[in-house]
């Protein structure tokens, strides 16, 4: 595979679960995946199984803001880290996220879902997580927007060292603003021997989307979170 990957950027709204809960779902090549607004579980638990088709489990980590990848076989708590890998069908790879990026990765046979803030992104976590499992399709779910995001100098430059100047804008009050989805877009189109044929980016913003997303900079300590996840169908081992 060779070539620039193709973006292709949605904005379709979310549908409510029958418990109320805001989702939208997708696929990805071989993989599912869905990704939970307003009415979320709470952080650090298993997605509600009535927003899983039967027979999917999930696994989860411990987010630490960090470049960490880990990979698991087995449901539940993976450890500290802030990408995991699944392998196997039925198994879905899930990562919370309130301001910050989820990328979810699928392969043929593998998935991840990856967690990525200002710091992994410096950290170039995308960019590890795409040249560790060399991914066909990738996803970007919704994030806090360069309308809203505005950082320090130093952040802006750590940001914009590890994927592109254009992440970068210049607010109304003279500091930077970042588009994070943007820099983790740069990340995989960037990563090394890595032929990603599509990127696609649901662009909502976190904290302007009140009545949909979670936002932890708009809401604070008492912000919930927003969950996305990825999983292969648990027959694909037997098609
Ligand atoms: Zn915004």
């Amino acid at each position: 595979m060779s070539g620039a990957p193709v973006i292709d950027v949605r904005e379709s709204p979310p549908e409510a679960s029958a418990r109320g809960a805001l989702r939208w779902r997708d696929r990805l090549g071989p993989a599912e995946l869905l990704f939970v607004g307003r009415g979320a579980p709470r952080r650090g638990e298993p997605l509600a199984p009535e927003l899983l088709p039967a027979g999917v489990e999930t696994a989860w980590l411990e987010q630490v803001h960090s470049a960490r990848l880990l990979e698991t076989g087995e449901a539940g708590a993976a450890g500290a880290g802030d990408g995991l890998l699944v392998g196997r069908p039925g198994l879905a790879a899930v990562v919370a996220v309130a301001d910050c990026v989820p990328v979810l990765l699928a392969a043929a046979g593998r998935v991840a879902a990856v967690h990525a803030g200002w710091r992994g992104l410096a950290a170039g976590i995308v960019a590890r997580a795409a040249e560790r499992l060399a991914p066909d399709w990738a996803w970007i779910g919704p994030a806090i927007g360069p309308c809203c995001y505005e950082v320090g100098e130093e952040v802006a430059a750590a940001v914009v060292a590890a994927s592109a100047p254009e992440v970068r804008r210049a607010g109304a009050a003279g500091r930077p603003h970042l588009d994070l989805a943007g820099a983790a877009a740069r990340q995989l189109a960037a990563a090394r021997g890595v032929g990603i044929r599509e990127i696609r980016i649901l662009r909502h913003c976190t904290r302007c989307r009140e009545e949909w997303l979670e936002s932890h900079r708009r809401d604070r300590e008492r912000a919930g979170r927003n969950l996305a996840a990825i999983w292969l169908p648990p027959d694909a081992a037997h098609p």
